[in-house]
């Protein structure tokens, strides 16, 4: 009790220092209510935080609305991402529209309609959304990016590389959407300044990194910050993550153990 109550009287101030922008991976239909993949929440912890988000007065945009400053919501503006385009997003998109909230999606190109065709530890065999179920989402209001063509490590590429890799998802994205695709997710959050030149240099008009903090703190729209959601975020850690744009909100680390034992008693 004590734990929602103070978290709700911390969010209060939540907006003041500008929009913030959350970050998610696959949101795991049924199943059980802790997903083992540590990048997966599950349908319902997904809804409880969008009836949150909701309740407390928060507004979405698009990634590209917030990055290049259009249409803004004033106070209480928040972005939903999400990484990768796992198929299963296609059911946390339902649950989006019909909450009237938008979101933005960086789709891995090489992966449209198949199996991750990038390996990472533990990684589930889900698969990515397909050129269907991108249109219907692009067609529903929202933004459809790019998190390159095989989800790779930028920073590690030549420079014919690295512009292969921004250019040509960018290219099969918008042939796909037969419309312009203008946002960019770093992978693994991975960047430096060539990467964000070239990003630019690609046609891209802004970039989200995995740095925590309030969106548009360096004021450059190619490293905007995001909040990464975990499926144990309940609405009152949710609360505390949004007000200090942060993703370690425990009451351990923000009040020291001893007050935070107190807190749990
Ligand atoms: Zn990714």
């Amino acid at each position: 009790m004590l734990d929602a109550t103070l978290s709700r009287l911390i969010h209060r101030r939540a907006h003041i220092k500008g929009p913030l922008v959350l970050m998610y991976h696959s949101v795991a239909d049924a199943g059980p209510l802790r997903p083992e993949w540590p990048w997966a929440v599950s349908r319902q912890r997904f809804r409880e935080q969008l009836d949150f988000l909701r309740d407390a007065g928060w507004l979405t945009c698009t990634q590209a609305e917030l990055a290049t400053g259009g249409p803004s919501h004033g106070e209480r503006t928040v972005a939903i991402t999400f990484d990768d385009g796992y198929a299963d997003n296609h059911g946390a998109c339902d649950d989006l529209l019909r909450r009237d909230m938008k979101a933005s999606w960086f789709v891995v190109s090489g992966s449209v309609g198949q199996p991750p065709r990038w390996q990472d530890p533990d990684q589930p065999r889900l698969r990515i959304l397909d050129a269907g179920q991108l249109r219907d989402m692009h067609a529903a209001g929202m933004e459809i990016g790019s998190h390159t063509v095989s989800h790779a490590r930028l920073p590690t590429l030549d420079d014919a590389a690295l512009a292969r890799e921004l250019t040509d998802s960018r290219a099969a994205l918008e042939d796909l959407l037969g419309a312009p695709v203008t946002g960019l997710a770093y992978p693994y959050g991975l960047y430096d300044e060539r990467c964000r030149t070239a990003a630019r240099d690609a046609g891209y008009r802004h970039a989200s990194t995995t740095q925590s903090g309030w969106a548009l703190l360096d004021k450059d729209p190619f490293l905007v910050r995001r909040l990464t959601v975990y499926n144990a975020d309940t609405a009152a850690t949710l609360a505390r993550k949004l007000a200090y744009a942060a993703n370690d909100v425990a009451w351990s680390h923000l009040l020291g153990e001893r007050a935070a034992r107190f807190l749990h008693r």
